[in-house]
């Protein structure tokens, strides 16, 4: 944690800032270690101060290394601001993405002598690459996901209902020590498989469903996220085919995963294998997504996107095809690039399962 602050304090010096207000949740946990839901990282010349009011001093006092807790005796904004003038701050950035109209307006008016700077995605740049630590608990996660895949495998049958499915996903996650789901638990059976996002609803599977299951669990601060389409009895002869051409894309989109190429090299690899079977129409949304603290962050995965792959960061790598009013597939897996290709943090299989 005190590397971040200083890694932060060297990036914003560069720029030309004296400070830096962080106060955006995921941010000021990553920096800090602080999990609490109130607080901000104040990073000034010669300090770091964390500010907080009174229900978290002890718990900050706990958790943030590198950096001096300091107990909030007005508004986050008052207490900062006066720290800045104390410490004699002409320029500061604050997080363009996470400051509300109304703080603006409430800095830039009480804020004389001092210049505001918006600063965007800075912290998110920092994220974007996982050490050690957060590589180590990435694979926790995945496993978690792959775990409790085989853990609904049993409960997958005709007249389970799609809700009762998630719950029992989410409670077994739980039970293993996650923090909780990583978003809510997408399970979307027959017709319903064919919305991307279909969150579990009180539909009951019928036999010859394809159902969709994209779920993930927050486990030490960080993210799964996995998608298998299972199907419930035999699959039909469509159905097959389908499943055959996302499995292709999904493979090819994995494959395509390596340092020096741009995210949009992945989206296009599994994109052209959807597009050759004639199906482009049936694929709207981006390949993939990064995963970390967050189960959506940087890079965006999708058609053009410019940014480089380097090792260390997380993405996914989920091509489908929706076909509405029938059904739909989904194969999702979590990456992380490292020096020569990708490692697939899942090991549960992408071949179709029917239960
Ligand atoms: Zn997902
Ligand atoms: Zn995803």
């Amino acid at each position: 944690m005190i590397q971040r602050f200083e890694s932060l304090r060297q990036k914003i010096r560069k720029d030309g800032l004296d400070a830096c207000l962080v106060f955006s949740g995921i941010n000021r946990n990553y920096l800090s270690g602080f999990t609490g839901s109130s607080g901000a990282v104040l990073v000034l010349p010669k300090e770091t101060v964390f500010l907080t009011d009174s229900r978290y001093t002890l718990q900050a006092g706990r958790q943030v290394q590198g950096a001096r807790v300091a107990l909030q005796t007005a508004t986050l904004l008052q207490d900062a601001l006066e720290l800045l003038r104390k410490a004699k701050v002409r320029k500061a950035g604050f997080e363009a993405a996470h400051v509300t109209f109304l703080q603006y307006q409430w800095l830039t008016k009480n804020s004389k002598g001092i210049e505001w700077v918006p600063l965007n995605g800075t912290v998110e740049e920092f994220r974007l690459i996982k050490d050690a630590g957060e590589r180590k608990a990435m694979r926790e996660a995945a496993r978690l996901a792959d775990r409790t895949f085989h853990h609904i495998l049993p409960f997958i049958k005709a007249g389970a209902v799609e809700r009762d499915l998630a719950s029992e996903m989410e409670h077994y996650m739980r039970l293993q020590g996650a923090e909780g789901p990583s978003f809510e638990t997408i399970v979307a059976s027959g017709w319903r498989s064919a919305l991307p996002h279909g969150v579990a609803s009180g539909k009951a599977l019928e036999k010859g469903d394809l159902v969709v299951f994209d779920f993930g669990c927050l486990l030490d601060g960080y993210c799964s996220d996995m998608t298998r389409t299972v199907c419930v009895g035999k699959p039909s002869a469509a159905q097959r085919r389908i499943y055959g051409i996302v499995q292709k894309a999904q493979a090819a989109g994995c494959k395509a995963i390596r340092p020096g190429v741009p995210a949009g090299a992945v989206d296009l690899a599994a994109r052209s294998v959807i597009r050759r079977a004639g199906h482009a129409a049936h694929f709207g949304h981006g390949t993939g997504h990064g995963v970390g603290r967050e189960v959506h962050e940087n890079p965006r995965v999708g058609p053009k996107c410019p940014d480089k792959l380097v090792p260390g960061v997380a993405l996914t790598c989920e091509p489908g095809i929706y076909l509405p009013g029938k059904f739909g597939v989904r194969i999702e897996d979590l990456l992380l690039v490292t020096e020569t290709g990708a490692e697939n943090l899942y090991r549960t299989t992408r071949d179709l399962v029917a239960l």
